[in-house]
């Protein structure tokens, strides 16, 4: 069962603007963001004391302030915004690597095959450590919905809104087997892709809530709406939702991955491979004039579970050593959820850093140890120069061994 969480920033550019404090936003209760009064701007965020003036985000400054005279408009701090929601996002790559920005101040989270990692905690905790973490590490407050697929995550997160319920701490989650308790609490309006238009359609029909939709046969809806919108309808009632977490931040990954050709029960000999495979993948980064920021390793046992586990680094690494390092940490980590025969295993590499991206981390963390230094750099170029000369066999990690079968090596554009 999947474990996704929705993670969206509270009055992001008011928080930003309040952090920023320009002209003493910092102090104003009452504060629109977006133009100066006046301007031919919109309200891009209001701050929740203005909303209960009925000031809404997309209404222009002019009306805002009608409603809310003594209200402060200060415009959007591009910059500050575009730096904080890169600053929240690297808080939670460190707790997946799956992480999709569906807007500057909201991230998709994709925990599935973490629960190992994560000692089995419930998603609620691990919420509630991801929300304490980047409010800890930038100021910024998230609201966090969970649930089985993005439909209901996104759906929860709106429940987490402190306006909505402030005493749920940020944070709500639907259980598995809750979800259509979860649903039947909604307005059809409340679901994405339920945009006005349909909405009054539905009204038309008598059909308001979720329950109404409910009571009806699948007949009956294709009959009242076209078989395509009805189905459509029917699941997004159900809160089921197929589409995936696709992290955007990577342009793209190098993998190579290896599939046994019998199982292999030795662990050393899977980490040997692993060893080999991960030389192999950061020769082919470095071929390519990159860092990657994370690495994902994939392992399949002979009952054909596969299971990955990825781990996002504060900077770019580009060394065989640093590699090889981070991924034999997460393959221990898999192996002691999963003690079966090894089938598979793969490494990848996605993330990629540039340079700019790593020294203005270097600044947030100067604390934490570089997991790569500039020796294991020099190094693994002095290798690469080697095999380039010689082959690529010319330098082995132990005695020579035959090629093994269905090793794939792959780049693929994301
Ligand atoms: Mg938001």
């Amino acid at each position: 069962m999947s474990r996704i969480l929705l993670a969206d920033a509270d009055a992001f550019f008011v928080a930003v603007a309040r952090k920023e404090d320009p002209e003493g936003a910092g102090r104003a209760p009452l504060l629109i963001v977006g133009g100066r009064p006046g301007s031919r701007g919109v309200v891009c965020s209001a701050s929740y004391e203005t909303r209960a003036f009925g000031v809404r985000s997309a209404m222009s400054i002019t009306l805002a302030l009608k409603l809310c005279p003594d209200a402060l408009c200060v415009p959007v701090p591009r910059q500050a915004c575009t730096d904080s929601s890169g600053a929240i996002k690297r808080v939670l790559e460190r707790f997946t690597p799956a992480v999709e920005g569906a807007s500057i101040d909201e991230w998709y989270l994709d925990l599935s095959g973490t629960e190992a990692l994560y000692q089995h905690e419930s998603l609620e905790a691990t919420a509630r450590r991801i929300r304490a973490a980047v409010l800890d590490e930038t100021g910024m407050a998230l609201s966090i919905g969970g649930g089985p697929n993005k439909l209901v995550a996104k759906l929860a997160a709106e429940r987490a809104k402190p306006t909505k319920a402030p005493e749920a701490g940020g944070v709500h989650i639907v259980p598995d087997d809750g979800v259509s308790d979860f649903m039947a609490t909604l307005a059809l309006s409340d679901i994405p892709g339920i945009g006005p238009k349909l909405t009054a359609k539905l009204h038309d029909l008598g059909l308001d809530r979720v329950p109404d939709v409910l009571q009806h046969d699948d007949a009956t809806l294709a009959r009242w709406l076209d078989a395509k919108t009805a189905a459509w309808l029917r699941a997004r009632v159900g809160g089921n939702s197929v589409s995936a977490v696709e992290p955007h931040a990577p342009a793209k990954q190098v993998s190579r991955e290896e599939t046994f050709d019998r199982d292999v029960s030795e662990v050393t000999k899977v980490e040997s491979e692993l060893r080999r495979l991960c030389a192999k993948v950061s020769a082919d980064l470095r071929g390519d004039g990159l860092t990657a920021r994370t690495v994902t390793v994939k392992y399949r046992t002979n009952d054909w579970t596969t299971r990955t586990a990825g781990r996002t680094l504060r900077e770019g690494i580009e060394s065989d050593r640093a590699v090889t390092d981070v991924a034999l940490e997460l393959f221990r980590k898999l192996r002691v959820a999963q003690r079966k025969p090894a089938r598979l295993i793969g490494v990848a590499l996605s993330n990629f850093a540039s340079s700019r991206d790593a020294e203005q981390l270097t600044m947030f963390a100067p604390s934490t140890p570089a997991v790569e230094v500039p020796r294991d750099r020099d190094l693994s170029r002095a290798l690469d120069r080697v095999r380039e000369k010689f082959g690529d066999e010319a330098i082995g990690s132990g005695p020579k061994r035959e090629r093994p079968l269905g090793e794939k090596g792959a780049r693929r554009p994301r």
